[in-house]
């Protein structure tokens, strides 16, 4: 084929790919050729006739496989914000395809006699912090692939690992499929307790899936979950929250269940065949945490208070129910529709009355000013860019010198065809092995389309919580491509999108940027003290739902040989042990459960998020303490971590920035599980 966009130079704005050029049918010659390009690189390394050294070796390693991840970049991005029929077929062939071309580079005997000979010489080489980190972390990828197995085991852990690609790529198309599915079609009449907003996005949902002059609940959580807040009709809602909760259950050709199964039994055979005595024991040998023990003990922490926590809010919404006339214990489905009747009653705080102050815009320019004030970073719109949709827009990033230093892309709504949940990655990675390669960053989420659009508070989380990964890959300045950005151990990476949320909940950032859509009023402070005060509220059950997950994890992966495990039984058995209150589901069942199975890299590794959160509440406890929420001391010592990528142990790049080790209290804290009594 002569004329694949991937085999030619891209004459476009920072090198973006020419997507209106991009076809399906582009994708498969170009990954065939990445690969072959690959296999000859890493060939030419392991067959060299001189002597390994760092340059032949590890920085040859780093330059290897330019066209393949160029292809596979844009295929990843294209696959999970605008897929097809076609990039569907293309990711089931090519998925095992690329693990196994992985794994056959990863377990080359050639290369490891390299790098393992660059290794056991590492303290006389004289290199750079920097380039010893990348030579261990090489060295130990390689191993934890097996490089040292023999050869039957080696042949074991390919095999697995291509299946496991396989599995993965059913499992996210699997539940893809089932929120594509189902719409809960409605009439006016239907929408008793509906606010404005919630109206107007089923009414564009309705449009968009031809059904004008109707509504449409979707499974996108931005679509269900005001549903759930706010129907007066239990019927409705039920119907919703059971079609949420079933995603990925339905027996037939979509069943995840079967798939959970066979990933974890194969996740824990590799795992044996490593040494390890179960799955989550391999995979936390290498993060901060280390082992499952000290995830485990961090989540034991949290799971009391919590369960304290949410049982004295279930009270607070029996008492609103029965009022309300319902004389059945408070259901699943109930939740989200009572909490937010206690929290008008309780703070005076309607989401309703919230909503219409979180305009889109407005939030990603508060984002952008946090960044500027922090970081010195700016942000300008570019509209001459290459496009997938329409609703991508691109921003050029320059540093407080005015040097580009990136390409931002924000990909904001919900629509078929795109996966669910919210999402950064890159198109490029900012690296500087042969001359300064500048990112190109992309934040997805799932908002619902508005005119405006209008967020939930919790929405605006995640716009700074994205952004905050966002800034980690754009101001990476690292010199070699495997180093950059958010190359960090899993349960690092989500501090810098964590901590950066802080910055929404400062009281002048919201008198800014929290503006009516219609009036440009400034959201009233009453209720700005309002909505700070209320912080805590319900953070009993957002604590339970996330928590009894992350430990739902841990368990499925640390059982020693799960083959045959009936995954409905599992879950109910284990729902009973940890005594999970039955008026709250799990944020994410077993057969929806993306992080864990439709790839494994949150896989035993969900607690991450609570493991950076008390990095983060601790690190931001440094800017209270301050005084100053931009305290340009501060943020100086936080760039570098952001900056950092993975050239340092994160705990390191952690102690550098605030001094010493990081402490708990501030988490319980934020959360509002600290033991009444006890030191803030
Ligand atoms: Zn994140």
């Amino acid at each position: 084929m002569t004329d694949n966009p991937f085999f030619e130079a891209w004459e476009t704005p920072f090198e973006l790919p020419p997507f209106e050029r991009i076809r399906p049918q582009h994708f498969p010659p170009a990954f065939e050729r990445g690969m072959a390009e690959h296999v000859a690189e890493i060939a030419a390394i392991a067959g060299s006739a001189a002597p390994p050294d760092f340059a032949n070796t590890i920085e040859a390693l780093e330059r290897s496989g330019k066209l393949l991840q160029r292809v596979g970049r844009v295929f990843h991005n294209l696959d999970a914000s605008a897929t097809s029929p076609a990039l569907q077929a293309i990711d089931r062939d090519y998925a095992p395809k690329l693990a196994a071309h992985h794994t056959h580079i990863a377990l080359d005997p050639g290369l490891f006699a390299r790098i393992d000979a660059l290794f056991q010489a590492r303290d006389r080489l004289r290199l750079e912090a920097a380039q010893l980190r990348l030579l261990e972390r090489h060295h130990l990828r390689l191993v934890r692939s097996g490089a040292q197995l023999g050869a039957a085991a080696k042949g074991r852990m390919a095999a697995i690992s291509e299946r496991l690609a396989t599995l993965h790529t059913l499992f996210g198309q699997n539940v893809l499929h089932d929120e594509d599915e189902w719409r809960l079609v409605l009439d006016e009449d239907d929408l008793v307790g509906l606010p404005d907003f919630a109206r107007a996005a089923a009414a564009a949902a309705a449009s968009e899936c031809g059904l004008a002059g109707r509504y449409v609940i979707t499974l996108a959580r931005a679509s269900v979950e005001p549903f759930l807040a706010f129907s007066a009709r239990r019927d409705l809602r039920r119907a919703a929250y059971e079609a949420w909760a079933a995603r990925g259950t339905h027996a037939g050709g979509h069943d995840n269940e079967p798939l959970i199964q066979e990933i974890v039994a194969l996740r824990a055979e590799q795992a044996r065949l490593l040494g390890y005595e179960n799955y989550a024991a391999y995979r936390l040998d290498d993060t901060m945490a280390k082992t499952p023990q000290a995830a485990s003990n961090l989540l034991r922490q949290v799971w009391q208070p919590a369960k304290r926590k949410a049982a004295a809010e279930r009270g607070e919404l029996a008492a609103a129910a029965l009022a309300d006339g319902l004389n059945e214990p408070i259901a699943a489905w109930d939740w989200r529709y009572y909490a937010e009747k206690v929290r008008q009653q309780k703070y005076a705080l309607d989401e309703a009355e919230l909503k219409p102050y979180f305009v889109l815009d407005n939030m990603i320019e508060a984002a952008f000013a946090a960044a500027r004030r922090l970081f010195g970073l700016r942000f300008t719109a570019r509209r001459d860019c290459p496009s997938y949709h329409p609703d991508v827009r691109a921003y050029e990033v320059q540093d407080a010198s005015g040097r580009a230093i990136g390409l931002f892309l924000r990909d904001d709504f919900a629509r078929t065809g795109k996966h669910s949940g919210a999402w950064m990655s890159s198109y490029r990675e900012q690296q500087a092995l042969d001359g300064e390669i500048l990112p190109i960053v992309v934040n997805n989420n799932n908002f619902a389309k508005g005119d405006p659009t209008l967020l939930s508070f919790d929405d605006a989380h995640t716009l700074f919580h994205e952004f905050g990964h966002g800034l980690h890959g754009l101001l990476s300045r690292v010199r070699y491509p495997s180093q950059s950005g958010t190359a960090v151990r899993r349960d690092f990476v989500e501090f810098p999108s964590q901590v950066f949320e802080h910055w929404l909940e400062v009281p002048e950032m919201l008198r800014r940027y929290a503006r009516h859509y219609r009036t440009g009023e400034p959201l009233p402070e009453a209720l700005l003290q309002r909505l700070l005060a209320a912080r805590n509220f319900n953070q009993g059950f957002a604590t339970v739902e996330y928590t009894a997950c992350a430990m739902l994890d841990l368990d499925l992966h640390s059982q020693a040989d799960p083959a045959g495990l009936d995954m409905a039984a599992f879950e109910k058995e284990f729902l009973a042990r940890i005594d999970m209150p039955p008026e709250i589901g799990l944020r994410h069942r077993p057969a929806h459960f993306q992080h864990l199975f439709a790839g494994g890299g949150y896989a035993a590794g969900y607690y991450a998020y609570l493991w950076a959160e008390v990095l983060d509440a601790d690190a931001f406890a440094a800017f209270d303490e301050a005084g100053n929420a931009f305290d340009p001391a501060l943020a100086a010592r936080l760039e570098a971590i952001y900056s950092a990528g993975d050239t340092q142990d994160p705990m390191a790049l952690y102690r550098a920035f605030r001094g010493r080790d990081p402490a708990i209290a501030p988490l319980l804290a934020q959360r509002g599980l600290a033991e009444p009594g006890a030191a803030a």
